[in-house]
């Protein structure tokens, strides 16, 4: 059995890494688990990143993951590329477990799993993620100036996306699986009433296609089978995301869509010292610069916690 941590940290997104280096810098010692095969986050599959402030001329989103990791280490967090696989939260000593079984024990536990996008799972979709494929008009919109694009789904925010989207590009089509939509009627109103924005209702995606970048798409009718092609540059992918909370169910509050809840504006969840930042938290602005903002709260929120036990 490990000694008994300030604080432990489940994730390693902008919200993992901006809780470790605040905890870092209050002396705290975080131990930080990064996850086993997505240390970084989300950010880690994509290419540039133009909208965090301070890099004036855009980064990377690996360069820029590696950038927070290295400062958090700086001050001295601990960081295990690992996956917790069990936690129990209840009481003073918190315990988390480790893919090989470890047992690691803390006074306080932030919670910054992230959550994960939903995919075609479609052979492409992956290497062309960052090359024309994206999951977020807001990060990549300015990108496809000029371009037709392609918005899969049929919710809110897939015409949020598209109607975002028709601010740069020359054309947007929404592609839709069954020919009435969920958004809301004020949502499709707009979409509808946007000149650059058209439907392409009882469609799937078939095929992702581009060496390198993408070139189109194939489409299949959903009723009558029969597929055509879709010469399209840009391709948003609005399906849901799922926030990774599977170790918190039945644990820890969850919302009707997953995620988890806190008590806002505070990082706090119903279990005293344990916190939750980022967007397993988040389904509104799901950026980068919001879930460092919120790890930061968290950090802050503990540090609190922490203080008023001793
Ligand atoms: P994440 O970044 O998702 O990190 C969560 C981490 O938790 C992961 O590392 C995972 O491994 C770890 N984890 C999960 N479960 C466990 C567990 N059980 N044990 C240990 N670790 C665990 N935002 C912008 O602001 N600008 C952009 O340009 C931009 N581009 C994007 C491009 C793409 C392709 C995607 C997918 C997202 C983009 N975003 C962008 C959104 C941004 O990446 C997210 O809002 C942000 O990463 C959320 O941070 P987070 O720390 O909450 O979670």
């Amino acid at each position: 059995m490990s000694d008994v941590r300030n604080v432990i940290i489940i994730g390693s997104g902008p919200a993992g890494y901006t809780a470790a280096l605040y905890t870092a810098r209050a002396s705290l010692k975080p131990l930080v688990f990064e996850g086993a095969v997505t240390a970084g986050g989300a950010l880690m599959t994509t290419t540039e990143v133009e909208n965090f402030p301070g890099f004036r001329d855009g980064i990377m989103g690996p360069d820029l993951m590696e950038n927070m990791r290295a400062q958090a280490e700086r001050f001295g967090a601990e960081l295990i590329p690992d996956d917790i696989v069990e936690v129990d939260l209840e009481g003073d000593i918190k315990t988390v477990t480790d893919s090989a079984g470890t047992v690691h024990r803390a006074r306080a536990v932030i919670v910054a799993t992230g959550s994960q996008h939903r995919k075609l799972g479609l052979p492409n979709e992956d290497q062309l993620s960052g090359r024309g494929v994206s999951w977020c008009a807001t990060c990549d919109g300015f990108f496809f100036k000029d371009h037709d694009i392609a918005v899969i789904g049929g919710g809110d925010t897939a015409l949020e996306e598209a109607t975002f989207l028709s601010r740069f590009a020359k054309s947007v089509k929404v592609v839709h699986r069954r020919d009435t939509l969920r958004a809301s009627k004020a949502m499709q109103e707009r979409a509808f009433a946007d000149p650059k924005i058209s439907f392409l209702w009882d469609n799937e995606v078939a095929e992702i296609n581009g060496d390198g970048k993408l070139s189109g798409l194939v489409l299949r009718n959903t009723k009558s089978g029969e597929t055509s092609e879709l010469p399209v540059t840009g391709l948003f992918i609005a399906i849901g995301h799922d926030p990774r909370t599977e170790l918190f169910k039945g644990v820890l509050d969850l919302d009707e869509e997953g995620y988890l809840k806190v008590e806002s504006p505070s990082t706090r969840t119903k279990i005293p010292g344990v916190f939750a930042a980022g967007d397993v938290v988040d389904h509104t602005y799901r950026q980068a610069i919001t879930a460092a903002g919120t790890g930061c709260s968290a950090a802050l929120d503990a540090e609190r916690y922490l203080a008023a036990l001793s």
